[in-house]
């Protein structure tokens, strides 16, 4: 496992969810962790619960979208630190229906928290790194940034950019010592359905529909936790997850009878 005692961590979205069940393990690990949100009461009562707890988290209020929030976020960071050890760029949300429902307003709002918000967070922790030498960028994508998600396009889309941006900058920075890991999970019980916009569609007769369990997220910080340890390139879970971007790899076509299903069940369930 990561030793992180003492370790400088951000992790944005930790009010809730992934970032915050990768929050609380690190900071049961005696991390120092800097947990961001645009939730600031959420943020702050998870910090006062592992505070209580023994760990050291912080609180800081970010729009992830907005760029001058993130750069004050690294700079704060950098100033109270000394160094930033990891940052996981996880703040993201969802916006999915038939496409030609979506408005470009309903795109950009996806594409500036779920890529610009992790193009952000990457620039600036990546240039501290850089001349540190050292540092760890974990962006949380999905499995939908590995195999393309009718009727999530918006949310594919970002995701497909974020994997590209990790892969990328992994090898590009490995030889300046920085290691980056991208994550991309299927379906994790967290509030991202909760929040989502679902259009035209009865979000609990998706969710009652969803192919696949969810998987805890206790659990899935855990197996995120193992990959960063192991310097994972690309970090997938569950198992289906795993073995639905093999198939793809192997043979695209193979999982078309699922999307098609996916895509069937959708407007099967949209409102006239
Ligand atoms: P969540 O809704 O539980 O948590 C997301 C957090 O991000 C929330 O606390 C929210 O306040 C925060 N956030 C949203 N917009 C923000 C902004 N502009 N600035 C700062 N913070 C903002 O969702 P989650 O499932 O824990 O999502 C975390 C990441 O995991 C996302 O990137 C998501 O796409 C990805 N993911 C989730 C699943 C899943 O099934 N839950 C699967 C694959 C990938």
């Amino acid at each position: 496992m990561n030793n992180f005692k003492e370790k400088v961590a951000i992790v944005t979205g930790a009010a809730s969810g992934i970032g915050r069940a990768l929050s609380e393990a690190m900071s049961r690990e005696k991390a120092i962790v800097v947990a961001a949100d645009i939730n600031q009461e959420g943020v702050e009562e998870i910090v006062s619960k592992t505070r209580k707890e023994g760990g050291r988290a912080v609180p800081k209020r970010i729009d992830v979208s907005n760029p001058e929030d993130v750069k004050k976020l690294i700079d704060d960071t950098v100033r109270e630190y000394g160094r930033i050890d990891y940052i996981f760029n996880n703040a993201g949300l969802s916006i999915s229906g038939e496409t030609h429902d979506l408005t470009l307003e309903h795109w950009q709002k996806v594409i500036g928290v779920n890529l610009m918000g992790v193009i952000y967070g990457t620039t600036y922790a990546y240039s501290v790194m850089v001349k540190q030498q050292f540092g760890h960028i974990v962006n949380i994508a999905s499995l939908a940034g590995l195999i393309g998600f009718p009727m999530n396009t918006p949310y594919a889309t970002t995701k497909y950019g974020v994997v590209g941006l990790s892969t990328s900058l992994r090898e590009e920075g490995a030889d300046l010592g920085i290691k980056v890991s991208v994550v991309c999970p299927g379906y994790i019980d967290t509030g991202i359905f909760d929040a989502a916009i679902m259009l035209n569609v009865d979000k609990e007769k998706i969710m009652d529909n969803l192919p696949f369990k969810l998987m805890e997220v206790k659990k899935a910080a855990e197996l995120i936790l193992k990959g960063v340890a192991r310097n994972k390139a690309i970090i997938t879970f569950p198992f289906y997850a795993g073995l639905l971007w093999r198939l793809y790899r192997l043979h695209p076509a193979l999982l078309n009878p699922l999307r098609r299903k996916t895509v069937k069940e959708f407007r099967a369930l949209r409102a006239e």
